[in-house]
Formats: structure tokens, sequence, C-alpha cells
């Protein structure tokens, strides 16, 4: 198992920064997710976590030991894989075998190893099977075998279900959490999904143009994003925007938004200018009882709920509500936000105002 911490980690590919200043601490035996969109320099994280690039400063401890400079060979502590990168030409028992056979170990011991990895994943009966003719889901199972009989402190792994078809994706996400719960090694795993992430994520980094955005638990994550991007980019639908401008005092429980005056969370700081009121989807209600009013543009019927979609004085919004409820394209509808959920957002700087 491995406690990793991240401190003022920077990377540079030349002229151009993929990674700025980022600090994080996982902790021992952790689910951890790097989450971003593509280019976001969240391989290049894991990359310098296994030793594959080495930062251009900043360090990098692992069970408290300073292993930044160090190349992936000095570390042995991680070991990344990429799913389906097994030899063609070997059976399954070969292929997990194979990093135990380079290293030297006796028979008997490899043997052991590869039963014990095989119980755990369930393949004990597909073990002199050639690799060719599995199904994906068993080749998977493989792959992440070989990971296994090496027992490394940590397991880091990049987009492992990105071929995936969405069923399977699912079900071998499931599997990948509860083998993660058996074993107890400390995981950290790239994703573009912020779905995955949210499923299997003990705690979740959001990286966006080489810069950490947030650091939390899901549940922080989504219910307090700390910027615009992070609200935008977790949730789907997303976060409602709606634009307006306002004078806040400390401790201000309410904003005006066309005339209209709608709750908040006390805010702990001031401010005045141009700023977003941040509100998902299933936190909007359509209320006659309300003065603030919306037209009903569009709605998009998911069986049990369905997406409405109004325009109103500040930009659309879009409300998850029973399926069972009226809402007609053209009618005009009162807007109830459940104020407690709300975040406000400065326009410009994109952070959340609190
Ligand atoms: P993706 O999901 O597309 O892989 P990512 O978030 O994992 O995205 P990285 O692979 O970490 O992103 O890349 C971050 C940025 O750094 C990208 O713009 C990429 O082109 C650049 N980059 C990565 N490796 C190198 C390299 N060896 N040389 C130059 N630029 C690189």
């Amino acid at each position: 198992m491995a406690e990793i911490v991240i401190q003022n980690v920077r990377k540079d590919f030349g002229d151009f920064t993929a990674v700025k200043s980022s600090s994080f601490r996982i902790e021992d035996g952790e689910f951890f997710m790097l989450l971003g969109p593509s280019g976001c320099g969240k391989t290049t994280t894991l990359r310098m976590i296994a030793g594959l690039e080495l930062p251009t400063s900043g360090e990098i401890y692992i069970d408290g030991e300073e292993v930044g400079q160090k190349p992936a060979s000095q570390r042995d502590i991680a070991f990344v894989f990429q799913m389906f990168a097994l030899y063609p030409h070997m059976n399954v028992r070969k292929n997990i075998s194979y990093p135990l056979v380079s290293q030297g170990m006796p028979r008997a011991q490899v043997r052991e190893k590869v039963a014990e990895a095989a119980r755990i994943l369930g393949i004990e009966k597909i073990l002199d099977r050639p690799v060719g003719g599995l199904s994906g889901g068993d080749r998977q199972r493989v792959a992440l075998g070989r990971a296994i009989v090496r027992n490394p402190k940590c397991f880091l792994m990049d987009e492992p279900l990105g071929a995936l078809d969405a069923e399977f994706r699912e079900h071998m996400a499931e599997e990948l959490r509860n083998l993660h719960d058996r074993m107890g090694a400390t995981t950290v795993y790239v994703t573009h999904d912020q779905l995955e992430a949210m499923q299997m994520g003990d705690k979740i980094v959001v990286m966006n143009h080489g810069v950490i955005e947030q650091f939390g638990t899901p549940q922080d994550i989504y219910d307090k994003p700390a910027s615009r991007f992070v609200a935008e980019f977790i949730g789907s639908p997303s976060m409602n925007f709606l634009k307006f401008h306002d004078s806040l005092e400390v401790g201000a429980t309410s904003v005006t938004l066309h005339h209209e005056t709608l709750h908040i969370p006390a805010l702990r700081e001031p401010f005045d200018g141009d700023m977003i009121y941040g509100v998902r989807p299933e936190h909007v209600r359509l209320s006659d009882a309300s003065g603030y009013r919306g037209e009903v543009i569009a709605t998009e019927y998911l069986g049990t709920t369905q997406i409405v979609t109004m325009k109103t004085h500040n930009g659309e919004v879009k409300a998850r509500i029973g399926s069972e409820q009226p809402a007609r394209v053209g009618e005009s509808v009162g807007l109830d936000f459940n104020g407690r959920t709300v975040t406000l957002f400065d326009t410009q700087a994109g952070r959340a105002i609190r």
C-alpha cells in the first residue's frame, strides 16, 4: 500500500507547460481519480507518479520518500497497465506469470501467485486457454491478473475502460472497484468520464489546462464546485448558469434576478459585479407561486423524469422534474430554485463566491 503526496509539481515540454504547480495527497488505500478533458495533463501527472516522466520542478513523495527524480525502475511501487496489452502468442497462465518469470522468481512460487490471482479474479478455468479467443471481459481480467501478481503497492491506470462499450464498461467499473475493495491497494485512475469518476472514486482531482480546479470527494465536487468549469464538467445535464449583476454584503442570503428575490446560502465574502447564479436541474421546480418566470422551449422525456428547458431573462434553464408534471412548449411557467443548493460564480474569474 502507498500514500502519495504531490507537492508543487510542474511539467514543461519545451515551451509548453502540461502541468502547472499541482499539489494533492492520495491516502493509503484510496481509489483516486484524475479527471478532466482531453489534454488537461492527467496522463502526464500519472506518468510522473509512475516515474515515466520526471517533473520539471516540485516533489513527489511515496510513503514519505521523495522519488520525484527517480526513474520508474527505482520506485518499485507502481505498476501501470493497459487492459488490452496482452501477449497474443501466450496463453492466459503465461501472460499472468510473465512479470514474475522475468524477475527470476522460482517456478513453484510463480504457480502459487498465479493461482491466487486467478482465484481473486475468478478465471481459474481459463488459465490454459490462448488469449486470442477470449471475450473482452476475460482479456481485461487477464491484464488485471498480470498487475496483481506483482503485488504492487499501488495501481496506476490510464483510461482502462476507454475502449469498451457503455454497458460492459459499467460492469467492469464495478468489478474494478470491488477488486480494489478486496485488495485495498492505493489506485490512481485517469479518466475523462465524469460519471466514471463519480461512481468509482473515493477522491477526485479535477484538472483543466494543466491546473487543478478542485480536489475532494465526489460529493464535495458535485455539491460545492469551486469553479464554473467544475460545475459545468460534472453532472448531466450540466448546472444552469443565470447571468445577473448585484451588490452583495457579507451575510447576504438573497440576490435579485430580473426584479425577483432569490435565496442563496449566506455569503462569507462581499461581492459587487457580474455574477452567475448556478443551480442544478434537479433543484429547479415549476411552481405557479413563483414570480420568476420562463417560457418552455423544449421537453425531453426520460421515463420517470423529464428535462424541461425554459428561456428566462437571465438565460436558459433546464429542470429535471417528474414526467407526470405538465409542461408544454410555448407555456409560461414560474420557476422555483432550491436556494440552499445554489452556487454563485464570479463571471470574470469563473470561481465560486462563497
Ligand atoms: P488525454 O486524455 O487526451 O490523454 P490528458 O489530460 O491525459 O489528455 P496529457 O496526455 O497529460 O493530457 O497531455 C497534456 C498536454 O501535454 C497535451 O497538450 C499534450 O499534447 C502535451 N504532451 C504530453 N506529452 C508530451 C510530450 N512528450 N511532448 C510534448 N507535449 C506533450
